[in-house]
């Protein structure tokens, strides 16, 4: 047992949908007891000190603890191609992206960058991710190896395509099938491992395997879907000349039963009139994706039109700009401004935390501090940099207003330096300088 003393910030509820000073909770003294990886008592820190006087107390005055953050859409193997000049979507992915997931057929290169891009994550402050990987079962296999040894909750899996692609990047359906079941198998809800069905869009699955995919669904119902939809005009285009018998790129999925509480779209950009309601009605989720959006200039993803679906904040690696969910944060809050609207420090720090993780399926185990849950969070430090520093000098915060200054200055100017600390399952995962 060992307990973090701090200020403390979570969300009990969603500030979508009820005012946000009634779902936010700050502590700015608190303690959070942990007991075998999970939360076993969570407070004001005098008052729980009382009921835990022996236990081993780490203290980090003047920083900020909050559940540990939430990515619900990242590509493993495009962690060393970020940053690729120039392209949108369809020519990105030709020129730089499929030659760099064709190294993912060698064991040792993708066990090589699996490591690095769970570090990465935890230097981040990223204690989950909804993880896509490649078409190859290797590259499947270190990335749940990886994340057993780091203890963390990683969602992933193969990734199908069957036409539309180079060669060496596709897979016949059947063996793809055969593949997928097995690792269902190995490793879904194995430790903290779940598994994700996922054809990489419609457009490089053959209607076959689309078929196998919605099969495997109804084989294993609580395994997650995880794709992309709706990102760019050229894609929209191609897909409807794919699919000619269906209303719009939504109903390619609708059509082969990947559409349900578990099913995760990246993007959504372009989405057809009522198709953010059949989201919504299906209990599906939109993984928002502004960074990767501004890269690839796919465009605008309208937050305040997506009412009713679920929603959490991708960083889209390697279109995406940054492992950061806080370049992302600030990103959507850009997005919501060009289109006339905003976004608050505390909406965006919901969907990185609680909301991702109601996203998910997974509030009962994450997302905030609840006696219980499992003990993922990070320790942020807002005044990481001299800017940081200056922009943000009064600690300890002592009043909501000053709150949610420091949360939006974070969020804005915020990067891999501001993560003091990532806890995975009450234990630190990074090698810094520990708080007295
Ligand atoms: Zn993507």
């Amino acid at each position: 047992m060992r307990a973090i003393r701090g200020a403390f910030f979570d969300f009990v509820d969603d500030p979508f949908l009820r005012p946000e000073m009634e779902c936010l909770r700050y502590i700015a003294d608190g303690l959070l007891v942990i007991d075998d990886g999970l939360i076993e008592s969570f407070g004001e820190y005098r008052e729980v000190r009382a009921n835990y006087p022996a236990v081993e107390v780490t203290h980090y005055p003047g920083k900020l603890i909050t559940p540990g953050l939430i990515d619900l859409h990242i590509h493993l193997p495009q962690t060393e191609m970020i940053a690729a000049y120039g392209e949108q979507l369809m020519e990105w992915l030709e020129k730089y992206t499929f030659p760099t997931e064709r190294k993912f057929a060698n064991p040792d290169y993708a066990r090589r960058i699996a490591a690095f891009f769970l570090d990465e994550l935890l230097r981040n402050g990223t204690t989950t991710a909804l993880v896509l990987t490649t078409i190859f079962a290797e590259s499947v296999e270190v990335l749940f190896q990886e994340a057993q040894k780091r203890q963390m909750r990683i969602i992933g899996g193969q990734v199908l395509m069957s036409r539309n692609a180079p060669d060496y990047l596709l897979k016949d359906p059947a063996t793809a099938y055969a593949e997928v079941k097995q690792q269902i198998q190995q490793w879904h809800g194995i430790g903290r491992s779940r598994y994700a069905i996922t054809p990489r869009f419609a457009i490089t699955s053959t209607p076959e395997e689309l078929e196998l995919a919605g099969q495997l669904k109804a084989e294993f119902p609580d395994v997650y879907v995880h794709t992309h939809l709706s990102e760019n005009r050229k894609e929209i285009e191609f897909t409807a000349e794919l699919f000619p018998e269906c209303d719009d790129y939504l109903h390619v999925y609708e059509k082969f039963g990947l559409v349900g509480d578990r099913s995760i779209f990246a993007h959504c950009i372009h989405l057809e009139e009522g198709a953010f309601q059949r989201l919504a009605e299906a209990g599906s989720t939109i993984t928002h994706c502004p960074t990767s959006n501004f890269f690839l200039g796919s465009g605008l993803f309208p937050l305040h039109k997506s009412h009713g679906a679920k929603i959490g904040l991708g960083t889209d690696v390697g279109a995406g700009t940054s492992f950061s969910q806080f370049a992302t944060m600030a990103a959507a809050y850009q997005t919501a401004q060009l289109q006339g609207q905003s976004l608050s420090a505390f909406k965006a720090f919901y969907l990185a935390t609680l909301g991702g993780a109601q996203a998910l399926s997974l509030a009962s185990l994450l997302g905030n501090f609840a006696p219980g849950k499992e003990a993922d969070f990070v320790v942020l430090d807002w005044q990481a940099t001299p800017l940081m520093q200056l922009r943000n000098p009064e600690l300890p915060v002592e009043t909501l207003e000053q709150l949610e200054s420091g949360l939006f200055g974070l969020m804005i100017l915020g990067d891999d330096r501001a993560v003091a600390q990532t806890y995975i399952a009450g234990r630190p995962a990074l090698q810094r300088n520990e708080a007295m």
